[in-house]
C-alpha cells in the first residue's frame, strides 16, 4: 500500500513535470513563429516608402507627419531640404502643401500663408516673393521695425525695418584724411583705394557726406519734413536709426563738376569698379521696390570686398543679398 502510494505520488509528479515542460516547448515554439514576422518601425517607413534617416526620434517624427497627411515623397523631401528650425514648425503644425518651397534655402515655415499671399498679388517668383517677405515687404515701409542687434559688422543691414539703436556710434570712426568727414578706419584703406584707382582713370570724386549721428539725421529729416510731404521725403531721406550713414560705412561722393550727384561716366566707373574695393551702390536705379528710395547714384556703402563681388556678379541688392546669404534659417 505504502509502495502502491509513492509510485502514484511519483507517477503524477512526473506527469505534471511532462506536462509543464510540454507547455514550455509549446509556448516557446508560439513565441518563436510570432517573433520573427514583426517588423521593425524601420521597416514599416520603408515599405511605405519612406527614407529612413540616421536620427533621434526619427520615427515618432515621420509618423506624425504621416498622421498629419504628408505623403512618404513629401517626408523625404522634408528631409532632404527643411532646415532643423523648419522641421519643428512643421512637425507642429497643420498639413502644409510645401512643395514650392523646397529647393528655397532661405524659406521659413512660419511665413508661408504671406508667401503665398504675396506671391500671387505681385505675380512674382515663389524664390523672390520668399526673400522679399523676409523682408517684410509685404508690409508698409517702417512696420514692424526691429532694432539692430550687430551694429558693427560691416555687412550690417541698415532698412526702413531694421533701425539702428539711438546711441550708436561706431567705435572706430576716423576723419578721412585732407576732410573733415569721418567714416569707420575699418573702411579707411578700401575707400583710399578706390578714390586712388578712379583718379588714375581719371575721374575726380569727392566725399561730402559720410558718418552722420542719429540726432543729426533726427534734424536732417526733420528739416525736409518742413519742406515735403513726408510720402516724399521717406523717398530721399532716411528717419533717424534707419540712415546707413549712421553706421559709418556710407559715403555720398560726387562728382568735381556736380553739387551733389555723380556724372554718367563716374557712376558707370563705380558700378564696373567700386566692388573691387568692398563699396557698393546701395540705391541703385529700379531698386525702389526693395529699397524704399529712389535712386542715390551718389551714396555708396562699404560691406567688404567678399560681399560687394557677390553683389555685384548676382545683381542682387544688398537686402536680398542679406536675406539669401547672410541670414540664418
Ligand atoms: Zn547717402
Amino acid at each position: 500500500m505504502k509502495l502502491k502510494r509513492s509510485w502514484a505520488i511519483f507517477f503524477s509528479i512526473t506527469g505534471v513535470l511532462i506536462l509543464i515542460m510540454l507547455i514550455a516547448l509549446i509556448s516557446v515554439n508560439f513565441f518563436k513563429q510570432t517573433e520573427a514576422p514583426v517588423k521593425t518601425e524601420r521597416e514599416i517607413l520603408e515599405e511605405k516608402g519612406i527614407i529612413y534617416v540616421d536620427k533621434e526620434n526619427f520615427t515618432t517624427e515621420a509618423n506624425t507627419l504621416l498622421d498629419k497627411g504628408y505623403s512618404a515623397t513629401e517626408i523625404n523631401q522634408i528631409y532632404e531640404y527643411m532646415s532643423d528650425r523648419n522641421l519643428d514648425l512643421i512637425l507642429l503644425e497643420d498639413y502644409k502643401d510645401l512643395s514650392a518651397f523646397y529647393e528655397i534655402s532661405n524659406f521659413d515655415f512660419s511665413k508661408i500663408d504671406r508667401y503665398l499671399a504675396y506671391q500671387s498679388l505681385e505675380n512674382l517668383e515663389m524664390s523672390d516673393a520668399v526673400t522679399r517677405v523676409n523682408l517684410n515687404l509685404d508690409k508698409p515701409f517702417y512696420s514692424e521695425v526691429e532694432e539692430i542687434t550687430d551694429p558693427e559688422s560691416i555687412t550690417v543691414l541698415v532698412n526702413k525695418y531694421h533701425a539702428l539703436p539711438s546711441d550708436y556710434v561706431p567705435s572706430d570712426l576716423v576723419t578721412i584724411p585732407g576732410t573733415s568727414l569721418q567714416i569707420r578706419q575699418v573702411a579707411l584703406d578700401d575707400y583710399q583705394n578706390l578714390i586712388a584707382a578712379a583718379t588714375l582713370d581719371g575721374l575726380n570724386l569727392i566725399p561730402y557726406s559720410t558718418y552722420r549721428s542719429y540726432d543729426y539725421q533726427d534734424s536732417l529729416y526733420n528739416y525736409y519734413l518742413g519742406r515735403d510731404p513726408q510720402s516724399e521725403v521717406d523717398t530721399y531721406s532716411a528717419r533717424p536709426g534707419h540712415s546707413e550713414h549712421q553706421t559709418g560705412l556710407a559715403i555720398d561722393i560726387r562728382s568735381s563738376v556736380l553739387s551733389d550727384s555723380l556724372t554718367d561716366a563716374d557712376y558707370e566707373w563705380m558700378q564696373n569698379n567700386s566692388y573691387k574695393y568692398g563699396f557698393i551702390i546701395r540705391y541703385p536705379k529700379d531698386g525702389s521696390t526693395i529699397t524704399g528710395y529712389m535712386e542715390e547714384p551718389w551714396h555708396i556703402r562699404y560691406v567688404g570686398v567678399e560681399a560687394a563681388t557677390k553683389i555685384h556678379e548676382s545683381g542682387l541688392h544688398f537686402d536680398e543679398y542679406y536675406d539669401l546669404y547672410l541670414k540664418t534659417y
